[in-house]
């Protein structure tokens, strides 16, 4: 069994990202991120601290928005809208989830497809289903990246992907069918899905359900991605995967932490360094 290591690949991506920034510099060309997060949820504190770290890292500017919970949804749209027509601001990010009375798909919709970097404004959902450029969804781009920088195969492998959400599933599915991958999507729904899983070369947990994904799922010598973030009873992280009990069953596995998570934001910034590249 060998890890994939997402904490190494992220940081190679992060110093290769650098490099690009630094050349953009040379050239006249930079730009920063906001991040836009509206109360106070410790969680996406500490995504949005750690966002703004990474921009420092690679080289790009970050501007921070930190609004009360009861910023209103008319409130938020005007500042997106301010952004939008910023020439010095690349991305805008809103940190997820909103509060209640905000509507999160409108939120995502005002902000313009060419600073959307987290890739879940519906153009770049389009273009990444016609197969066009635009901005991927940051955790399964990362998934890709991790697969390709540990030499696995994906081109005609079986991958099952578990779990059908906007922000991983689905266009987990769809890029690794741009990758020419034969591609399985299950969700709650799904008959036979032990089945189904133990038939994957290429197996990728996003099913949000702390360690369900035991030996029984796995097929031997199959390649297991776990996408899940959890904390267990015992206040330790552990991911959609049950490791320990498939460990020895798979030939590659990332671990929970430092397989998926770290990719998340090494792929927000390689997004951003591709929006400076795209003006
Ligand atoms: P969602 O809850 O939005 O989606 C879960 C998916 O799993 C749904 O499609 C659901 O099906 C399916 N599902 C739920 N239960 C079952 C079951 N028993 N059998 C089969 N399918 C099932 O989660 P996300 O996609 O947002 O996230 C998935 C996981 O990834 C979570 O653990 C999350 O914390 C983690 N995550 C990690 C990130 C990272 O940076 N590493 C980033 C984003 C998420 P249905 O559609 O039918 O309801």
């Amino acid at each position: 069994m060998e890890l994939i290591d997402g904490k190494l690949i992220s940081q190679t991506i992060k110093d290769e990202l650098k490099e690009r920034v630094a050349e953009l510099k040379k050239r006249g060309h930079s730009g920063s991120l906001a991040v836009i997060q509206v109360g106070n949820d410790p969680a996406s504190s500490i995504y949005v601290k750690n966002k703004k770290k990474a921009c420092e890292y690679i080289g790009i500017g970050s501007v921070s928005y930190e609004l009360s919970e009861n910023t209103s949804e008319a409130e938020l749209l005007n500042i997106i809208d301010e952004l939008n027509n910023k020439p010095e601001v690349i991305g805008i990010l809103v940190q997820l989830p909103v509060p209640k009375h905000i509507n999160e798909d409108k939120i995502i919709r005002a902000i313009s497809p060419a600073k959307d970097v987290d890739g879940f404004h519906v153009e770049n959902v389009g273009a990444l289903c016609v197969g066009e450029r635009g901005f991927v969804s940051c955790t399964p781009a990362g998934v890709i990246q991790l697969l390709k920088r540990s030499n696995v195969e994906i081109a005609g492998k079986h991958c099952v992907v578990i779990g059908r959400s906007n922000i991983v599933g689905k266009p987990m599915a769809l890029l690794m069918l741009r990758e020419n991958a034969t591609v399985t999507v299950c969700h709650s729904k799904t008959q036979n899905l032990k089945e189904i899983c133990k038939s994957a070369d290429i197996l990728i947990a996003a099913v949000g359900k702390p360690r369900m994904i035991n030996s029984e799922y796995v097929k031997e010598g199959a390649v297991v991605i776990d996408v899940g973030i959890h904390r267990d009873e015992n206040n330790k992280m552990c991911g959609d995967v049950d490791f320990d009990d498939v460990k020895d069953h798979v030939s590659k596995i990332t671990p929970v932490p430092g397989g998926v998570g770290p990719m998340t934001i090494a792929m927000l910034m390689n997004n951003c360094v591709e929006a400076i590249e795209n003006r």
